[in-house]
């Protein structure tokens, strides 16, 4: 079996190992000079920065184990402050002093929110998140009831987190615009993991590349898939950089769905008619002169992630030696920031806009998980990973179960090709 994987993104070289441990000749391409896709790092004025995403926290132990590949990560403590109101609350590693941390800022019954929260990561991990057929929400919620996890999928999100969470902090448990979601989004994007990669996130793709290579699979750079051959509804071959032409057996496409899409004369069933307003989000990555000025109760943890009113802000070379200058990144309002004169601090302000993820990685409309992670785009309403092109599969962040640095999708649909594969079906 001879198999394409488009995009050296995390899920892309996810899928490749999978394959390549079962023994089939598998090739990636890439349309950058690099693997990680959005998880990578780029050397601003000497300084390394992850330019795109900034932590690691959602990717199981499971998958890191399956795939043998070794990250380097530095665990940060606290993982995580919320900053608001001139006092910091400070999520430190141990449970015992992370609760008696949020019983003294007054928040009582924020156990229950985490003991909630971390069952649902049970049972995602358990029961619904390693499959390759994405279950419907209905079994979904079955499953959850079982487990009396069923407010996760009744309420909406501030609804519930109003259950655990004062109003005051309310709103650093919900994302933005998304109040009205189904409550698990809260706990999906959940962590104790929550860490820096040393070296910034570009670390991700080099060891995932590193152990791709080891397992014998070839990554092609500076090449970019334009367009996937078919015939009678079967995949058999790509095309690369307009040109060239690569017979193959099966393609997993590890870009945005709507991207694999364009690249089929008839596009994909229930993706190729997507339209979406463009992304909103910004994010900033400073290279400072100096040190800035951080406020006194913020100190002792601005070497974590920093949740504060207007965005999420990190100082990752407080924790990282390897980073060889002073970089914060920032997503979010850059002007109220809690670190004073930050923009007079900086010698370089480089700014990451959805326009930029559009056109350098072929992500249309510029969202940072390819879709949505909102109501129309959840769970079963997520692109699978089969598609109705025999041979051609799915495994990006657009997909199931979706958002964040996970590698599930990636893992999910290698699983689907081999068991069609194993099935006789792709024969
Ligand atoms: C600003 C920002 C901040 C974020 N912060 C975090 C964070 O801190 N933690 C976290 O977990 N997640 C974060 N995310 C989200 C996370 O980075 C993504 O969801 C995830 O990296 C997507 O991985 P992927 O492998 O599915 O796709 P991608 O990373 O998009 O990889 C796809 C690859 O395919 C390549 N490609 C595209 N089209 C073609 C083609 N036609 N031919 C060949 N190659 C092609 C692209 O160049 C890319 O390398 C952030 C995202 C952004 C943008």
């Amino acid at each position: 079996m001879k198999i394409a994987v488009i995009g050296a993104g995390h899920n892309g070289l996810i899928s490749a190992i999978y394959l390549a441990q079962k023994g089939f000749d598998v090739s990636v391409y890439e349309l950058r000079d690099r693997p990680g896709g959005m998880a990578y790092t780029e050397i601003i004025k000497g300084v390394k920065v992850s330019r795109a995403s900034y932590v690691l926290g959602l990717m199981p132990e499971r998958i890191i184990r399956e795939t043998g590949v070794n990250i380097p990560i530095i665990r940060q403590d606290p993982f995580q402050v919320i900053y608001h109101n001139n006092k910091a609350i400070p999520f430190w590693r141990d449970k015992e002093r992370r609760l008696r941390e949020l019983e003294k800022a007054g928040e009582e019954r924020y156990k229950y929110y985490e003991e909630i929260v971390m069952k649902f990561k049970r049972f995602f991990e358990e029961k619904i998140a390693f499959t390759d057929e994405p279950p419907s929400l209905e079994v979904v919620k079955e499953e959850a009831e079982k487990e009396g996890l069923e407010e996760l999928f009744e309420e909406p999100l501030q609804k519930f987190v109003s259950n655990y969470i004062s109003p005051e902090l309310e709103d650093f448990f919900i994302y933005p615009d998304s109040p009205n979601e189904l409550a698990f989004m809260t706990a999906y994007r959940f962590s104790l993991d929550w860490s820096y990669v040393r070296g910034g996130t570009g670390t991700i793709g080099e060891k995932l590349a590193e152990r791709a290579r080891e397992l014998g699979v070839k990554i092609f750079y500076n090449t970019k898939v334009t367009k996937i051959l078919t015939k009678d509804s079967r995949v058999v071959g790509i095309e690369t950089n307009g040109k060239q032409k690569v017979e193959l057996d099966a393609v997993i496409s590890a870009i945005s769905p709507i991207a694999t899409s364009m690249m089929l004369d008839e596009g994909l069933k229930g993706i190729k008619d997507i339209k979406l307003p463009h992304a909103g989000w910004r994010k900033y990555n400073i290279i400072l002169k100096e040190m800035p000025s951080i406020p006194d109760e913020l100190k002792p943890f601005a070497h974590s992630i920093i949740d504060y009113d207007y965005g999420e802000m990190t100082f990752p070379s407080l924790a990282d030696d390897s980073l060889g200058g002073l970089v914060i990144t920032l997503m979010g309002s850059i002007d109220e920031n809690p670190f004073k004169g930050l923009r007079e601090k900086a010698l370089i302000i480089d700014t990451f806009t959805p326009e930029e993820l559009e056109e350098r990685f072929n992500v249309p409309y510029g969202y940072l998980d390819h879709l949505p992670m909102r109501g129309q785009f959840l769970l079963d309403k997520r692109p699978k990973y089969r598609t109705e092109i025999l041979g051609l599969y799915l495994s990006g962040v657009g997909t199931y179960p979706g958002g964040q640095i996970t590698g599930i999708p990636g893992r999910n649909a290698a699983f689907a090709l081999i068991k069609d594969y194993e099935s006789g079906k792709l024969k």
